[in-house]
């Protein structure tokens, strides 16, 4: 055996070999050693030193390798345990009998708790049926597997394991399964992540290529080969520009490479072409690719073929062109259109107004002239028939204002009032609106504000307006019961609150059904109650157009028979001044005697270009006891405006030579009339004339046709208060005693005046001293007054008959009112007692209260005081200024009886005598003579004597007959 075999030798057999060889020498040594020859001898001894040294060097190398043995036993335990990979020695049984320290740490444990424990306690169950297949082949075929292993840490954690077996046997030679396993967790889950992205770029709709840095191609996914038609062998190491159709601009490549170069991203358009010839568009993104260190080594490019997107770009651009052509072409036809519906708005508005005026002045006439035929001594019969005039005249008027309001309002011309106003007043004035129609029917009508602030801003014209048409409708369609109107405070923030209006009736109700549309425009509750009721639709249409631009909203809680309850809201803010102390109630009613009281003998001009209207203005007002003198158009009533000092103008605007407006203008600049009342009296009812009349200078507005006691509660808002005293002094300087004897106390009374006043104190219940003293003491004043009373209400009694007679209550019960009102302001006590007691004895709806004779008695005894009074009034003023035809005491008496006989006979002669002595009978008699004249003029003998004997009861108090 030679030296390197021997030490491959094992130690044990080595050592056993080299003690053989020494006992084989051993037994050479002969028994005695003195029989051996020297030279024999010295040869043993000299084998057996040989002998000896070999021995020694055999076991140096025996050491030497036992050492070597030690430690490569200690480098294998070492590495067995330092090794990255877990190894375990798994018995035929399947306990682990053997484990490294790699394996205990990937099971989560100590080496000593892996041994004897199963290895499939360490396997995912799922995987079991895996590891024992893989096992079964091991052992039958003893060729080493591989595969991949889900297992489970000892707490329970999966890992994924890379499994390396093979089978052997252990050192005590029983055979065993050597198991290496390593932790690929990781590495799945990095090869899962690879396998998405490159399922993305492989299946990404969108080209997709990695070339080299000399752009060459190493990749190309599915879309790349679709769109471009090459096979991957055709493509891959090519370089991508033999794609180029030739169509892309060679500036194009410059810019590619110049960006790639500096590694930027590049994007652009390259024109290419596909196998098959055709061409198509490329929008491309390309991206260098960069190592971690920073060196660019591949380029990837992202490209979408836009050919489609470009062809419908093209397409759409040429539409976008077509259509913008279509827009302007269209715009200039919607702007033709517009200036159409402009000047057809324009067209509307001035047809409405046109409308407006040529409907309302007729309509002036219908009601003026009734008015007047009826105060003119009609038969009951005629009175009837002329009520009925006047009522379907008043509906026609309510009608066309309603169509106009809603007009209005639809055309965005309402424009809303924004002004302090007393809550109170608004609705008292509804209620004093509907309360004759309300009496008439018997029903009670309540007020109820709740707590409502008093004091508040808005638009009280448009509150009224809302409201009444809800109180109106309350009382058409109630038939017996109650109305309440009501205000109540919904949201309050300070200054700005939500009211919500009220009026709920007793009446005929309304199925639910039908409230939604009743707020349309001429809809009504139905076909049957529309014949019944009449009306036009509108109100509830215009009260909701009112709410809403009021910022509030309207409804109605209602059910057939069981009543309605109207509502609407509106925002309104607080008054913004300071509340007056006690706020006037201009009771419309109430103004024409309060006019009466308070402006008698104001002088008014009226500038008018219509005859009847004119004659219409002209009743009224002289009615009231106003001086009035008229003017046919603006020229004229500047010219005599500028000759007389009138204390007010009321001027119609459309007039001839010169309007209305103008004639305002041009006063406005004159001295004296830079501030005094000019009133527009107008048919059109627009608030444009309203606002023209406004920068007219005109103060205010009244409507055609003239509505009396609004006539007499505007002027009463204008007439100059001091007008009191003027007045006074125009009725004593017209008086007998002459001027400087102007009776401005009961102290300083003229004879005449004295004497009066003491016939007038002996008249039972004349209060003279308190009526006196009422009008600050100005005795003649009160006689003057006094005796204007006693002439417009001598017929009062006649009137009320023949109301009664033609069952217009509600007429008789006013008259009876007013004379009541104006007695007391007077201090006719008793006569105003009797007025009262007689209104309460009216009837009230078709239900009489009192036998009609008693009713005669009362009426007799109200005539008995008004003659009582006039008998103690003084004479009527003397005759004649000089420049007025004189006509004495006695030749007055002579004219008048023979007027008299005259009208008695209806003989038109009456005119011509009144014509010959009008400038004598107009002095004497005043305004009483004016209104004889008018009288007579009008052909009305009958109500010409009664005026006449009116002003003979002024003239001569003791003679009358
Ligand atoms: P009209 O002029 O017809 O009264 P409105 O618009 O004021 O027009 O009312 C429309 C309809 O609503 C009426 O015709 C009526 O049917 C119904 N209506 C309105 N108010 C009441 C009410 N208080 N009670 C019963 N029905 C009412």
């Amino acid at each position: 055996m030679s030296g390197k075999d021997k030490r491959h030798e094992p130690p044990g057999e080595l050592r056993q070999r080299a003690d053989a060889a020494l006992l084989k020498q051993a037994a050479q040594v002969p028994e005695n050693l003195d029989a051996l020859s020297p030279e024999t001898a010295r040869r043993t001894l000299h084998d057996l030193r040989v002998h000896q040294i070999e021995l020694e060097m055999q076991n140096e190398e025996l050491r030497r390798t036992q050492t070597e043995l030690d430690k490569a036993r200690s480098r294998y335990l070492d590495l067995y345990d330092l090794a990255p990979v877990g190894y375990c020695s798994v018995s035929e049984a399947g306990l682990i009998v053997e484990a490294n320290l790699k394996a205990a740490a990937l099971f989560g444990v100590v080496r000593k708790a892996l041994l004897a424990q199963p290895f499939t306690r360490f396997i995912l169950k799922e995987d079991e049926d895996l590891y024992y297949l893989q096992r079964k082949q091991l052992l039958a075929t003893c060729v080493p597997c591989s595969f991949e292993l889900r297992m489970v840490k000892h707490a329970g954690a999966p890992f994924w394991a890379q499994i390396a077996a093979t089978v052997g046997p252990d050192e005590g030679g029983v055979t065993v399964l050597r198991i290496a396993l390593s932790d690929i967790s990781e590495r799945r889950a990095t090869e899962s992540q690879l396998r998405k992205l490159s399922q993305a770029v492989e299946q990404s709709p969108e080209s997709i290529a990695i070339t080299d840095i000399h752009a060459n191609l190493e990749y190309v996914n599915q879309a790349f080969l679709d769109a471009t038609g090459y096979s991957h062998e055709e493509l891959i190491g090519k370089n991508p520009r033999f794609l180029n159709s030739g169509k892309t601009p060679p500036a194009t490549f410059v810019d590619m490479w110049q960006s790639l170069a500096c590694g930027k991203v590049w994007k652009g358009h390259l024109h290419n072409r596909r196998k098959d010839g055709s061409e198509y568009v490329e929008f491309a993104i390309i991206t260098p690719l960069r190592q971690p260190d920073g060196t660019v080594t591949h380029y990837v490019a992202v490209k979408d073929d836009i050919t489609e997107k470009q062809r419908i770009g093209k397409e759409l651009d040429l539409h976008r062109f077509h259509l913008e052509a279509l827009v302007e072409t269209r715009t200039a036809e919607l702007e033709v259109a517009r200036q159409r519906a402009d000047a057809a708005n324009v067209a509307k508005s001035t047809f409405l107004a046109n409308m407006s005026h040529e409907i309302r002045t007729p309509m002036n006439a219908i009601i003026g002239l009734s008015h007047l035929l009826r105060r003119s001594g009609a038969t009951p019969e005629q009175t009837a028939r002329l009520d009925k005039i006047d009522g379907a005249g008043r509906h026609l008027l309510s009608i066309i204002n309603d169509i106009l309001d809603l007009s209005k309002i639809e055309a965005d011309r309402l424009q809303l009032e924004s002004t302090d106003f007393h809550l109170g007043i608004v609705l008292d004035t509804v209620a004093t609106m509907i309360g004759e129609a309300a009496r008439d029917k018997g029903l009670q009508v309540t007020i109820d504000a709740d707590a409502v602030p008093v004091w508040l801003h808005g638009d009280p014209t448009r509150l009224r307006q809302a409201l009444l048409n809800y109180a109106g409708n309350a009382v058409k369609f109630t038939a017996k019961g109650s109305i309440a109107l009501r205000a109540r405070l919904i949201e309050d923030s300070g200054d700005k609150m939500l009211v919500r209006f009220e009026v709920e009736d007793t009446g005929i109700g309304i199925a639910e059904d039908t409230i939604g549309r009743l707020f349309q425009a001429f809809e009504q509750g139905d076909a049957s109650t529309a014949r019944q009721f009449g009306g036009s639709g509108l109100g509830l249409a215009i009260s909701r157009r009112l709410a809403r631009l009021m910022g509030g909203d309207v409804g109605a809680d209602s059910a057939l028979g069981r009543g309605s309850t109207f509502w609407f809201t509106a925002r309104l803010e607080r008054g913004h001044g300071a509340m007056p102390a006690k706020p006037v109630m201009t009771d419309v009613s109430g103004a024409e005697a309060e006019a009466r009281l308070r402006h008698t003998g104001a002088r008014l001009l009226v500038a008018e270009d219509n005859a009847i209207n004119r004659e219409v203005a002209l009743e009224l007002l002289q009615r009231v006891g106003l001086r009035v003198d008229m003017a046919n158009d603006g020229l004229e009533a500047v010219e005599m405006a500028q000759a007389h000092d009138y204390d007010l103008i009321l001027m119609d605007i459309q007039m001839p030579h010169m309007d209305g407006l103008e004639a305002a203008r041009t006063l406005r600049a004159l001295p004296g009339w830079e501030t005094k009342p000019i009133l527009a009296l107008t048919a059109d009812a627009f608030e444009e004339d309203r606002n023209a009349s406004k920068t007219a200078g005109m103060n205010d507005f009244i409507v055609k046709p003239v509505d009396p006691d609004l006539l007499y509660a505007v002027l009463l808002k204008w007439l100059p208060a001091t007008r009191m005293a003027s007045a006074a002094a125009a009725s004593s300087t017209a008086g007998p005693a002459g001027p400087g004897t102007a009776a401005q106390a009961a102290g300083t009374q003229s004879g005449v005046t004295a004497a009066a006043l003491e016939r007038l104190a002996g008249v039972p219940g004349l209060d003279v001293a308190r009526g006196v003293a009422v009008l600050g003491g100005n005795a003649a004043l009160y006689l003057d007054l006094l005796g204007n009373f006693v002439t417009s209400h001598a017929e009062d009694m006649t009137r009320l008959a023949a109301r009664l007679d033609a069952g217009d209550h509600a007429t008789a019960r006013r008259l009876a009112h007013t004379l009541k009102g104006t007695a007391a302001t007077l201090r006719a006590d008793r006569l105003a007692e009797y007025a009262g007691r007689l209104q309460q004895m009216l009837p009230v709806g078709a239900e009489w209260k009192i036998l009609p004779e008693v009713l005669r008695l009362e009426m007799d005894a109200i005539n008995l005081e008004l003659m009582a009074i006039a008998a103690a009034l003084p004479p009527a003023p003397a005759p004649a200024p000089a420049d007025t035809a004189p006509l004495d005491k006695e030749a007055l008496r002579a004219v008048l009886d023979q007027l008299d006989a005259l009208l008695a006979q209806s003989d038109t002669a009456a005119m011509a005598l009144f014509d010959q002595h009008a400038a004598g009978l107009r002095t004497a008699l005043g305004t009483q003579g004016e209104q004889l004249g008018r009288t007579i003029g009008r052909f009305e003998f009958e109500a010409a004597r009664n005026s006449l004997r009116a002003a003979r009861l002024r003239f001569e108090p003791e003679g009358r007959e």
